[in-house]
């Protein structure tokens, strides 16, 4: 029965229904894909209810209360299911930064699961998509392109952005088991709420002492710290490409920024990681604190994972140049606006240059004070950025 013969009520029912089996069907697509990736960007409101509800959820806590235990279960599960967000949605199946069996590879997609963020091959697919489109038209999720809100949250309740292209990740399509885990992404999440809940169902009966139950676990452990893990990952789509430092002159308007990096547990490198995507570490230095790669490494001595990606030194000896050229931007950048700096400056140095000239004066081997000519490794360069610059016009260029 087409729409048009239905009438109005029996399109809404259909609609409705239809809604209701993508909840735990995620590839029951009537219409066709193609049909809604030529859709304009439309949130979906009644496909988006679960959605919705686990931020409701969060609520509940004026009925459930609190107990340390509670709030403690929710941070970590915060930071045990971020590390799964990056360390496998993220580093594992988008960008394949690392090795492991197939089995292995089928215990991190369940773990992952549980952060409720939908299949890794949902995940990785539209992460590649970002990558190869990063701030131009096609990204679904580009603040530059489609504001704040949009980047942060609105993309991903928009109908054209449900589906996984299977075609674009033949390398993870190829096994059914993540296919499955894809389709039915609410079986794992369904099953580790209700863990919670028995474990709290437990904790009030063997532990009364605790103060916690099946309903106050449930909230914390799943409601607020699943809620509190998707906008500490949205983070990464929103503010880092806009708030940071540019280190690499990438293509996109990525950036680094610790605070995210914190927060995300190492994917606040972004700009590094959009330079060179390969390599397991984001951080790419020692104090470019990426708890995710230390966890990966870990776990790596125990020969669950292996092969890690290393960063090449040619990116390393990029970086260098782009840092050090940053440095001089900024020193030119503090010395065009502070218009006494050279004058005071000049104050410093004109007694120095004068005490030298006198006592170098009585020497046979007498030179003009070199100290008056200022630090030569910043002059040498500046030719050099400038060239630099002047080939990527668009793109800001000095820290932020
Ligand atoms: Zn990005
Ligand atoms: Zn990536």
């Amino acid at each position: 029965m087409s729409a048009a013969t239905a009438g109005p009520t029996g399109s809404l029912l259909r609609r409705t229904l239809s809604r209701f089996v993508q909840w735990f069907d995620a590839d029951y697509i009537p219409e066709g894909r193609e049909a809604l990736w030529a859709e304009a960007d439309k949130v979906d409101w009644m496909r988006c209810l679960p959605f919705i509800v686990l931020h409701g959820g969060c609520f509940a806590i004026i009925w459930v209360g609190w107990s340390p235990i509670a709030v403690w279960t929710a941070v970590a599960l915060y930071l045990g299911r971020m590390f799964a967000v990056t360390g496998i949605h993220h580093r594992y199946f988008s960008h394949k930064s690392y090795a492991t069996s197939r089995f292995g590879q089928f215990l991190l997609a369940v773990f992952a699961a549980t952060a409720v963020q939908r299949g890794s091959l949902w995940w990785a697919y539209h992460h590649r998509h970002h990558h190869q489109h990063s701030d131009g038209p096609e990204d679904a999720h580009s603040p530059h392109v489609h504001g704040f809100w949009w980047s942060h949250i609105g993309w991903i309740t928009s109908r054209r952005n449900f589906p996984t292209d299977y075609t674009k990740i033949r390398d993870l399509a190829k096994y059914p088991e993540l296919v499955f885990l894809n389709r039915f992404d609410l079986i794992v999440p369904l099953l580790f709420a209700a863990a919670i809940y028995g474990a709290g169902e437990l904790l009030a009966h063997a532990s009364p002492a605790l103060g916690t139950n099946g309903p106050q676990l449930l909230v914390w452990g799943f409601f607020v710290s699943t809620t509190v893990l998707f906008h500490g990952t949205a983070c990464i789509n929103s503010f880092t490409h806009l708030f940071g430092r540019r280190r690499f002159h990438t293509s996109d308007d990525s950036r680094n920024s610790l605070l995210l990096a914190l927060i995300t547990l190492g994917e606040g490198w972004h700009n590094n990681h959009h330079r060179y995507q390969s390599s397991t570490r984001q951080g790419f230095y020692w104090w470019e604190i990426d708890l995710t790669y230390y966890g990966l490494k870990a776990l790596s001595w125990t020969g669950f994972i292996w092969g890690l990606k290393p960063v090449p030194q040619s990116i390393y000896d990029e970086a260098a140049r782009t840092d050090h050229d940053h440095s001089v931007a900024a020193a030119q950048h503090a010395a065009a606006h502070h218009g006494d700096y050279s004058l005071a400056t000049l104050k410093k140095v004109v007694p120095t240059a004068a005490a030298m000239a006198v006592a170098t004066a009585a020497s046979a081997q007498a030179t003009a004070p070199k100290k008056a000519v200022g630090p030569a490794i910043h002059q040498d360069t500046t030719g050099q950025l400038a060239d630099r610059l002047a080939e990527q016009p668009d793109h800001p260029t000095g820290p932020k």
